[in-house]
């Protein structure tokens, strides 16, 4: 084996932590002066844990899971590659946390109840402190969801994390894109644009003092996946996604997908304190345009407001009525006077970026 004892450097495109910001910065994360573990090594001390729910977990050739007799089985995949996805500052456990929370929003847009997922994982070499802070970031979420690490791939390679979930619902009931129609009330879950807001900072394009800093942080590094929200949505929702690339870039996924438009009041967009006190060009751009939020956006009936905060109330999540479903194509973005408001901001787009 060669290059047993140098550190990954940091090559010097990365985004660096904003100046004020240098004693957050984490050590890297793959640096450590032992002997690689093995791969199966590596499963076994980090990555397996007794079955519960699934007949059969880490350890074979496959899992076993057995379906609750009479629902649907929902399946959703995510990728997060570094430099990418994800800067070389994020704490292992952190981005864990992340990589399951992303496919366990994919789970919440459908409403479906979290049962287990595999992970895919690249690493540039097998180090212990990473892997020791990765499994219980993964774990922690993990625990917290039920949802069961039943088995995956390990391969030597660039930091890349590849987590698939499998979630259940009762047949005929999934929140889809395709639901909404004219006259429903448009809804967004928690708050928008904080985890934009953290990038432009990593970025240097803007100065937070430290609170501010580590709030936004959180929300970039430490996303909570809406799935007690969209479980409860089911039979009042119309139709939902989840907020990934881009409040507009996702509701136009939506919008297409049911053929209808619909107008935002962007003065009723949800946000943070440290966000309301940016200047106005800036939060809408991180409004619309962030990405990386991990909310929901649904619709429902008029009639069913009181079905909408009751579920938000179960499941201990703000829900905020931000427009609604017009006939026709596209969005338009009003003011809280009903201004039409004229927005530049796409979404993000892995191809055109
Ligand atoms: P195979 O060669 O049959 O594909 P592997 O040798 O890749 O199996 O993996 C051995 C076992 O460890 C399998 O049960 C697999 O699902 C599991 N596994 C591999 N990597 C991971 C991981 N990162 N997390 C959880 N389970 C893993
Ligand atoms: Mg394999």
């Amino acid at each position: 084996m060669t290059g047993g004892h140098h550190c990954r450097s940091a090559s010097p495109s990365e985004p660096e932590v904003p100046p004020g910001h240098g004693a957050q910065r984490p050590t890297p994360i793959i640096c450590r002066d032992m002997p690689d573990l093995g791969e199966f090594e590596l499963i076994e001390r980090f990555f397996t844990r007794p079955a519960r729910r699934a007949t059969l977990g880490v350890g074979d050739d496959c899992a076993l899971l057995q379906p609750t007799p009479g629902t649907t089985l929902a399946v959703s995949t995510d990728m997060l590659i570094e430099g990418r996805h994800f800067l070389s500052t994020v704490p292992p456990d952190r981005l864990a946390h992340k990589a399951l929370a992303v496919n366990l929003s994919d789970l919440a847009a459908c409403g479906a109840r979290p049962v287990a997922f595999t992970l895919a994982l690249a690493l540039p070499r097998a180090d212990e402190a990473f892997l020791a802070a990765f499994a219980r970031g993964l774990f922690a979420l993990a625990d917290r969801e039920a949802c069961e690490l039943i088995g995956g791939d390990t391969t030597r390679g660039p930091l890349a994390v590849c987590i698939t979930v499998f979630g259940e619902l009762p047949p005929g009931a999934a929140l889809l894109r395709s639901g909404a129609r004219p006259g429903d009330d448009l809804y967004v879950s928690g708050i928008l644009g904080d985890a934009r807001l953290a990038l432009e900072a990593f970025r240097g394009q803007v100065t937070l003092d430290a609170d501010a800093f580590a709030q936004v942080r959180r929300a970039m590094e430490l996303p909570s996946p809406r799935t007690a929200l969209g479980v409860r949505l089911r039979g009042v929702a119309t139709s939902a996604i989840d907020v990934s690339d881009g409040l507009t870039g996702d509701l136009g996924h939506l919008l297409r997908q049911s053929g209808v438009g619909a107008v935002i009041d962007i003065d009723a967009l949800p946000r943070s304190a440290v966000l309301a006190a940016q200047p106005g060009e800036l939060q809408r751009e991180c409004l619309l345009a962030g990405g990386d939020d991990y909310e929901l956006v649904f619709t429902a009936l008029p009639s069913r407001r009181d079905a909408v905060t009751a579920a938000a109330a179960s499941a201990g999540v703000a829900v905020r009525r931000v427009g609604k479903i017009e006939a026709g194509a596209g969005l338009r973005l009003v003011d809280r006077g009903g201004e039409d408001v004229a927005s530049q901001f796409g979404s993000f787009d892995h191809f055109r970026a």
